[in-house]
């Protein structure tokens, strides 16, 4: 387990570390972002879909549950916010070992279907414009990619 911790003070700090993460990931990976409303979950999702080459608008799937973007690795985006006990339903697997990069905003309502290694990023509102991203990285994978990321 390794954990690392950044401060970003604009919305556009937020989008470019994020835009860099999109450039790193590969299939397989998967990305959860916690939370509260606003905290920045989907902007976050936003850059990493322009480091991944994603053309196009990225938005919250609230309704949704998951949107799938294409840049140069598929992007599943899922926001679970408003799932209730239909997890199993979904098919959530499909994703997350896929030839696809996984982004969960709200992961705590799918836990059981996470994969075990994920790495996991929980946003905090500092004040207006400054949020706290933590991130831990519990694979190997996800420890070699948070070092590539942010050391
Ligand atoms: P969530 O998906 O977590 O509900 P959103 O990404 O939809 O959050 O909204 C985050 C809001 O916070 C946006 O309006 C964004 O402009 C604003 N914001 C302010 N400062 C930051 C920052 N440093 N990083 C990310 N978003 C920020
Ligand atoms: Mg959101």
């Amino acid at each position: 387990m390794q954990e690392w911790t950044v401060v970003t003070r604009s919305p556009d700090e937020t989008a470019g570390l994020a835009e860099r993460l999109g450039q790193l990931v590969a299939a397989g990976d998967v990305i959860t972002l916690a939370g509260d409303l606003g905290a920045g979950k989907t902007s976050f999702t936003k850059g990493l879909a322009k480091g991944l080459g994603v053309k196009g608008v990225v938005n919250s799937p609230t309704f949704t549950i998951i949107k799938e973007y294409q840049g140069r690795l598929p992007l599943y985006h899922m926001d679970v916010y408003r799932m209730e006990d239909e997890a199993e339903e979904l098919g959530l697997e499909e994703y997350f070992y896929g030839e696809g990069v996984s982004v969960v905003e709200w992961p705590t309502r799918i836990e059981e279907q996470l994969p075990e290694n994920h790495l996991s990023i929980a946003i905090y509102h500092l004040d207006e414009t400054s949020r706290k991203l933590t991130v831990t990285a519990s694979g190997e994978r996800e420890q070699q990619l948070g070092k590539e990321w942010l050391e």
